[in-house]
């Protein structure tokens, strides 16, 4: 459906939700459809169980946060398929999150720490470093991206949270979202990594959920931008800026572990 005023339902593709659904990131889906719903627009779910062959044909995919392990399966299930590339190449949009942007990238470590192939659809990699797990809020001030037609958007504050040991090193063919605040992010200050209408972030939340403004470029792409009317944001707008306090306050940084306090003591 892309690019055009079709009545035909907007296929959103849910990729291995018992794979990769640790984090809560199913929730974009309903975000996806919701958004859409309120302007009127059909759409149908399409939701891939590991193991099974994902379709070609979706107009908007999401792939999400999960485990080392299962990371790696998701990924060999689909280099093996190729569907995410045909997707891609066709034009359909993706938000791939954590450890779905991983996979998405050039090699990625599985549980052993071994380097892993990905599928290759955003430019960057992803290397287990010699730092602690990133886990707490993550705050993009000035986030934007520009669209493969070359326009910009501006996303303003990406907010969420983060959960994940590997750090993404971003290669010269890819945009990233912004520049962190709050949080690690890919780990050299930077957050997020954009090919073409592929989005991968290390923001969970669900992150459409906290960023309607993401949600909405990802359908800008499926749809087109006039079939998106404007919506009242204004609740999720308040919820945004209370998390956005909160981050910066450093309410909701991690504890310190059971270690450190018993050292101090
Ligand atoms: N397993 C990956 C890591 O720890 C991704 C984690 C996630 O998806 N939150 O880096």
């Amino acid at each position: 459906m892309a690019g055009s005023s079709s009545p035909s339902a907007v296929r959103v593709g849910v990729l291995f939700p018992d794979l990769l659904g640790t984090y809560g990131d199913g929730g974009n889906a309903t975000v996806l459809t919701q958004r859409l719903h309120w302007r009127g627009i059909p759409t149908e779910v399409v939701t891939v169980a590991g193991g099974d062959i994902a379709p070609d044909s979706c107009d908007v995919y999401l792939v999400g946060g999960g485990e080392d392990g299962p990371q790696t399966q998701a990924a060999r299930e689909l280099i093996e398929s190729r569907a995410l590339h045909r997707a891609v190449d066709r034009g359909a949009a993706v938000l791939a999150v954590c450890a779905g942007m991983q996979i998405l990238g050039h090699r990625f470590p599985d549980a052993t720490g071994a380097d892993r192939t990905g599928l290759g659809l955003l430019d960057c990699e992803t290397v287990r470093v010699d730092r602690p797990r990133a886990v707490g809020e993550l705050l993009t001030p000035t986030a934007g991206v520009t669209g493969p037609d070359g326009v910009h958007h501006d996303l303003g504050v990406l907010t969420g949270f983060e959960n994940h040991a590997g750090r993404t090193v971003v290669g010269g063919g890819a945009q990233r979202l912004g520049a962190v605040e709050v949080g690690e992010g890919n780990g050299d200050g930077s957050e997020g990594v954009v090919v073409g209408r592929v989005v991968g972030t290390y923001l969970h939340g669900p992150v459409l959920a906290r960023n309607p403004r993401l949600a909405d470029l990802l359908l800008g792409w499926v749809v087109g931008p006039d079939a998106l009317g404007p919506l009242d944001d204004h609740e999720v707008e308040a919820l945004r800026a209370d998390r956005v306090r909160a981050a910066r306050a450093g309410e909701l940084a991690p504890r310190r572990s059971w270690r450190d306090l018993l050292r101090r003591s």
